[in-house]
């Protein structure tokens, strides 16, 4: 069975004392609580370190949102994937669509990216999905086909089966559009398809696929009622930690 899982991405938001606070609370919020979900909260580089050790990791899992391309060396201002496994994290956000938009990465980087961080025992959770004049020419599908083709289908099953997904139309991040529980479970079963058209019906079938783009605690589980949406990756509402709990109750 696949899991269940609601991410927080927290952008490049709140300084470290902000960020440990928000990380206690939340940790205190589920301190009695068994979530019927994972929970992920994806912090800036320099949160990792203290936050994972602020939290419990047996229910808190810590990302980063970024991991360099290349293994170590005179890279300056880059962080590694070795570099992030080693502060306790054990998820990192790949592919997000403000990294591929601001900074330039295209499939090919994604594609190495993801390897390394496999490659040091983190869990991608990878990011596809289309701007708004992709959708409204009705090629939506095709884009975000090529997105996961062109990163991850190079990998063997054993690898691809450790990724996570993250489908967040550009058109709904940040913008409080959000797509409709059907557009989420239309897209999301095409995913589905296209993961069982190359490593089968099983593992396509265990694939956990978030819903990332303006979730919030008044439409998450309209979202998470579709059979092929297994959670969330959720930005500006994981900055709340009541808006955030709010979202792990949605399950
Ligand atoms: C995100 O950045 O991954 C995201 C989904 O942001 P928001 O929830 O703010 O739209």
């Amino acid at each position: 069975m696949r899991k269940k899982i609601v991410a927080g991405n927290w952008k490049m938001n709140k300084t470290l004392q902000e960020g440990l606070a928000l990380a206690k609370e939340l940790n205190t919020i589920l301190a009695n609580e068994t979530p019927n979900c994972d929970v992920v909260i994806g912090t800036p580089f320099i949160h990792l370190a203290s936050v994972v050790s602020a939290v419990d990791t047996h229910k808190i899992g810590v990302a980063a949102q970024n991991c360099a391309d290349k293994e170590a060396g005179a890279y300056t201002g880059e962080v590694s994937a070795a570099m992030v496994k080693s502060t306790g994290a054990g998820y990192v956000i790949l592919g997000h669509s403000e990294r591929r938009t601001y900074y330039g990465e295209t499939a090919e980087t994604l594609k190495t990216k993801v390897e390394l961080a496999l490659k040091n025992n983190l869990i991608p959770i990878f990011c596809i999905g289309e701007v708004l004049a992709e959708r409204e020419s009705n090629v939506h599908f095709e884009v975000v086909k090529s997105q996961i083709i062109d990163s991850l289908f190079g990998l063997s099953a054993a690898d691809f089966s450790k990724i996570i997904l993250a489908y967040e139309p550009v058109w709904a991040i940040g913008t409080g559009k959000t797509a409709t529980a059907a557009q989420a479970q239309e897209m999301h079963a095409f995913i589905r398809k296209t993961l069982a058209s190359k490593y089968g019906k099983e593992i396509a079938d265990n694939c956990s696929i978030l819903y990332g783009g303006s979730c919030n605690p008044g439409n998450a589980k309209e979202l998470f009622s579709n059979p092929d949406v297994d959670g969330g990756l959720i930005g500006g509402a994981s900055l709340k930690a009541a808006d955030f709990k709010a979202i792990i109750d949605a399950f």
